[in-house]
């Protein structure tokens, strides 16, 4: 099992437990390595991300984990900037790059909220046509070129596992996806296989879909495991069940982050 998250939140941004005690959880679980990555500041949201000064005490806490579980549990810190996010790149070892708002003529329309939002903005926007709505997501998803790992790459699936409020077998949102994931792929990019919904109880199966994990692996692209932890239970959560589906689907390159960048990990 890989025993490694490089993708969780603190109570610094929308998380429930310190970095003390995310550090705490892991290393007494026998992790590795843990990765924080709090919410990048955007500026029209300051709901759930961290500002500057959240910033600032995030880096130096994380940077007394790196001291304190040093030669013991390798600590970096990361961010998960949203494609709006305001950031100085060198602050951090890695970035996460996620799309959680749709940008409608400078209206940020939430992804992950409810699935009312996204009906809402559909009919408001799109004429009803949710497909239309997929299809700019998938625009700014493509964008996340400076982001070292892609997040959560279809989130706007996040409800569909309940409620189908779009076709996600149709031409039209394959084509959409597909069109993102080849622009991130010919870049490089490492595609996070995201299990946070399921600890958080919106989904049984993690992010991206299978359909896009074949992609990704018929291209020779990279994933790496990620629980998205809001709280000590979601470090490294299903990551047995996640690894298991990248096999029976073939998916071969895992990687983890390291000091000298990503590795590939051998399949156990
Ligand atoms: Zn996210
Ligand atoms: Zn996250």
């Amino acid at each position: 099992m890989i025993k490694c998250d490089f993708h969780t939140h603190t109570v610094f941004c929308d998380g429930n437990n310190t970095a003390f005690e995310m550090a705490r959880a892991a290393y007494d679980a026998g992790f590795s390595a843990l990765g924080f990555s709090g919410h990048g500041y955007t500026p029209f949201d300051s709901s759930y991300c961290m500002t500057q000064n959240d910033t600032n005490r995030y880096l130096s806490e994380i940077s007394a984990l790196k001291e304190q579980y040093l030669g013991r549990m390798d600590i970096y810190a990361g961010l998960e900037a949203d494609l709006y996010s305001v950031y100085d790149r060198e602050r951090f070892d890695y970035i996460i790059g996620s799309v959680h708002y749709i940008n409608i003529d400078g209206r940020y329309i939430d992804v992950d909220n409810t699935p009312q939002i996204l009906k809402n903005a559909a009919q408001q926007y799109f004429g009803a046509d949710m497909l239309s709505l997929c299809e700019r997501y998938f625009e700014q998803v493509s964008q996340l070129e400076n982001a070292d790992i892609i997040g959560h790459f279809d989130l706007i699936t996040k409800f569909c596992e309940r409620e189908e409020l779009f076709d996600m077998s149709s031409r039209r949102y394959r084509l959409s996806a597909l069109t993102a994931l080849d622009t991130l792929l010919d870049k490089d990019k490492v595609f996070e296989v995201n299990t946070g919904a399921i600890s958080r109880g919106y989904r049984k199966t993690p992010y991206p879909a299978p359909f896009i994990l074949k992609r990704i692996s018929e291209r020779g692209g990279r994933v790496i495991l990620s629980g998205d932890a809001h709280d000590v239970n979601g470090i490294c959560a299903y990551f047995d069940d996640a690894a298991a589906l990248l096999k029976s689907l073939g998916v071969k390159n895992i990687v983890t982050f390291t000091k000298s960048g990503f590795k590939e990990n051998s399949p156990d």
